[in-house]
């Protein structure tokens, strides 16, 4: 075939035209980017050239992987559809293109070795849950893998958790102490294997290995992980080395095992997640949909929040008040191997204690969890990178990332601006941070609860692990305005060019970027708190939001937090702020339903708080309002963990039985709404008096909450004539409402956009300090 276009004039000399003869019609240059190196491209490549009958080569570069084809135009084109269309399954391309050039006249097609170049700006894979591959070989009887716990690949394996710096090549991951023998070797350096250039390659007699040990050193055992099972039948607790850190595991149909797991870990009643070995047996304790059921079975393997069936075998204790499981499947060999049958489900709990950091070392393992775990699974491969699981929840028919950790991190979250090179300090509960280059912005795994000192510094060293790994020296650093926040405090301390950015605007700027919105919309902020622009704590916020700035349209009525942060650990409280909001001084709390449980000498205190406004200070909080209605039903009264009275509340809640009650917006001085729950307060205490069903009292709280957000944007509308409506902020976790609500705004015209990959939660507000600093600085 003949092109003009390439301007070569080869063609004028004769010699050349001769040459040409032998070198096929065309070349071609593709640079394919993103998560395309250790994960078998090469190899992948390689077969797909020779396939298509082209020549040339394929090199690992700094940027990504680089390919050189020579053949006919239609080849090329095949080859270059085909490249992303069969992309190997831990691979995941970002970007291609591709420039077409004079051939140069390759003989054959060869994978060329990479020179010992930087390179730095490759992205890392995130650990791969094991392969079907793997899985059959491991318990093949013949295979010289059987029963190997750390079978592996180029498809799946450790990866992020395991690097210490770049390149990704075995040297520089905790797998260098390990010498592959002389079989592993040879699969390492055969490009048709599968196992060609799989870093963390390995078998029984090279690589790593399980260890049993009680409380009082090693247990000797033919078959460690057989023992361990019977270990958890038998009612026993055991701390297990994983992937990203220590599990606790027991047996999740065991009441007396869980009980004393809690107990041990200090855990009252937040949930504990199951793992169990397949969706088959999943569904017999868990009503499972399609969408949930694929997440499930990911290679990302996260946490699925799945609902409880009517039968459900699962200890009560393990999800308390709960009408959902947080369920995974098995993700190392090692755990296919541990749950065995007839264990159908395994408690698997973070191997920590309270909110300290996940442990991830043996020697903290054997003192920190000694007072817990009777027995310890350990190994001798280290965890560079400590990685929580993933959770997430099918919202509104899609996933929903409610903690973004191991199977999701470090892969980059791609936004349509230039971020330039910044640091996000995120939040305080749920810490993430965020790191961006150029377009891509690389959100931190779960740091967890900065207020541990144990927390801060894994804080301040995934930070520091994070810009070494990935090269980047950010100038600009944003962080939340909350002066008390560690994240705030880290941030003055290392300075830079420092940009405060508000807590909901962030959380809505987060949502506006993974959606691609550039323009203005209407951002719902709906939290529990943040710090607000005028000192007092928000939460319930209607925002005309900009990447660069915004305008507060309206809010939920201050009321007073009896006792600061007290009060968002005790509900009741916050049932008698509003209380007191709406019925004044004279409610009598001796002639009510409402509160009989309540100390009177108790609600005398809190109500005299409020009234001399002593340590209440004001708050906007949806949250808070979740809570008081949670109190006011008795449904908790006293939180153990964050966010347990609104999780609660929506277990029982029966929405789709429910209406809704009424709720008034009036504009104030200042020309924001402000939205007044006084109605409601006052039906939902007269229906809590007549008796009313607490499900359906919680599912017209529910409805009413969605008709708020409803009225909010209709008169965010009427104000802005914006119709794009960001949805932000961790009661956006809740399903009901939020499926509700969507339902509600898009039947009324506006368009929707939710969290997808990042979480609606503190987890999430990361990414929009960054995109809100590198837009003002990009605004001037
Ligand atoms: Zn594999
Ligand atoms: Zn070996
Ligand atoms: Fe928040």
């Amino acid at each position: 075939m003949e092109s003009r276009d390439e301007g070569d004039g080869f063609l004028s000399q004769e010699g050349a035209l001769l040459e040409r003869r032998k070198v096929p019609g065309r070349a071609a240059r593709i640079l394919v980017e993103g998560i395309v190196q250790g994960v078998g491209f090469r190899p992948f490549v390689h077969r797909l050239a020779k396939s298509l009958k082209l020549s040339g080569w394929v090199l690992n570069s700094t940027r990504g992987v680089e390919i050189e084809v020579e053949g006919t135009e239609a080849a090329i084109m095949d080859f270059y559809n085909e490249v992303s269309a069969r992309t190997p399954a831990a691979a995941r391309i970002l970007k291609k293109t591709i420039k077409f050039h004079p051939p140069v006249g390759y003989s054959s097609f060869v994978i060329k070795e990479s020179a010992e170049e930087n390179l730095r700006t490759a992205l890392i894979s995130p650990d791969i849950a094991v392969c079907r591959d793997c899985l059959a070989e491991m318990l093949d009887e013949s295979d010289r893998r059987h029963l190997y716990a750390f079978i592996n690949c180029t498809n799946c394996g450790p990866r992020y958790t395991i690097i210490e710096s770049l390149p990704y090549d075995r040297p520089r991951t905790s797998m260098r102490k390990f010498t592959m023998c002389s079989e592993c070797e040879r699969e390492y350096n055969d490009m048709s294997n599968r196992r060609y250039h799989a870093q963390p390659n390995a078998c029984h007699f090279c690589g790593p290995a399980v260890q049993l040990f009680s409380r009082f050193g090693p247990v000797p055992s033919e078959d460690p992980l057989r023992r361990a099972s019977e270990l958890l039948r038998s009612g026993h607790i055991i701390a297990v080395k994983g992937v990203g850190g220590f599990h606790l595991a027991c047996n999740a149909e065991d009441e007396d095992a869980v009980r004393r797991l809690r107990l041990g870990k200090n855990r009252e009643m937040k949930p504990l997640a199951v793992m169990s070995p397949n969706s088959r047996t999943v569904m017999e304790f868990c009503d499972i949909s399609p969408a949930e059921r694929e997440l499930m079975e990911s290679p990302k393997r996260p946490i699925v929040l799945l609902k409880k069936a009517e039968r459900c075998f699962i200890a009560e204790s393990v999800a308390p008040g709960n009408d959902s499981l947080g369920v995974f499947l098995p993700y190392t060999p090692l755990h296919y191997l541990l749950l065995r049958p007839p264990l159908r489900a395994i408690v698997m709990t973070s191997g920590n204690i309270s909110d300290e950091p996940i442990v991830i070392t043996n020697d903290d393992a054997l003192k920190v969890l000694s007072g817990i775990a009777d027995y310890f699974i350990l190994h001798d491969r280290d965890i560079v990178s400590r990685c929580d699981d993933s959770v997430v929840r099918v919202i509104g028919g899609r996933e929903c990332v409610l903690r973004r950790s191991r199977g999701y991190v470090p892969y980059p979250i791609e936004l349509n601006i230039d971020l330039g090179e910044c640091l996000a300090c995120g939040g305080e509960l749920k810490n993430t941070f965020c790191l961006t280059r150029g377009d891509s912005a690389l959100l931190s795994q779960h740091i967890g609860d900065l207020r541990t000192l144990a927390t801060l510094n894994f804080y301040k060293s995934a930070i520091a692990h994070f810009e070494r790994l990935f090269s980047i020296t950010p100038q600009t650093i944003a962080h939340d305005l909350h002066p008390e926040y560690m994240s705030s405090k880290y941030a003055l301390a290392r300075g830079g060019v420092l940009v405060g950015v508000q807590h909901h605007h962030a959380h809505i700027v987060s949502c506006m970027a993974e959606n691609g919105i550039g323009g203005d919309a209407i951002g719902v902020a709906l939290d529990g708190a943040g710090y607000g622009a005028d000192g007092r704590t928000w939460g319930c916020e209607f925002l005309l939001a900009r990447l660069e700035g915004y305008k507060r349209l309206g809010h939920l009525r201050y009321v007073p937090l009896p006792g600061g942060d007290a009060a968002a650990l005790e509900p009741y409280r916050m049932a008698i702020s509003y209380l007191y909001q709406t019925y004044g001084q004279g409610f009598e709390f001796e002639a009510r339903r409402v509160g009989e449980r309540w100390a009177r000498d108790k609600i005398e205190i809190l109500t005299g708080m409020i009234r001399r406004g002593v340590n209440s200070p004001l708050a906007s909080s949806a949250g808070r309002l979740f809570d008081a209605v949670s109190a006011l039903l008795g449904v908790c009264d006293i939180s153990t963990y964050e966010g347990q009275a609104a999780m609660e509340l929506e277990a029982i809640s029966r929405s789709d039985l429910a209406e809704s009650y009424p709720i008034k917006a009036e504009v104030d001085g200042d020309g924001t709404f402000v939205i007044d729950p006084a109605e409601m307060i006052t039906h939902l205490v007269e229906d809590v008096e007549k008796g009313a069903p607490k499900p359906i009292l919680a599912g017209m709280f529910h409805n009413t909450m969605a008709q708020t957000i409803l009225e909010g944007c209709r008169l965010s509308r009427q104000l802005t004539g914006v119709k794009d409506v960001a949805l932000s902020g961790g009661v956006f976790q809740n399903k009901i409402l939020t499926e509700k609500a969507l339902k509600l705004l898009e039947g009324n015209g506006f368009v929707c956009h939710l969290h997808r990959v990042v979480p609606p939660n503190d987890g999430g507000i990361s990414l929009g300090q960054a995109v809100v600093a590198a837009s003002k600085a990009r605004k001037g």
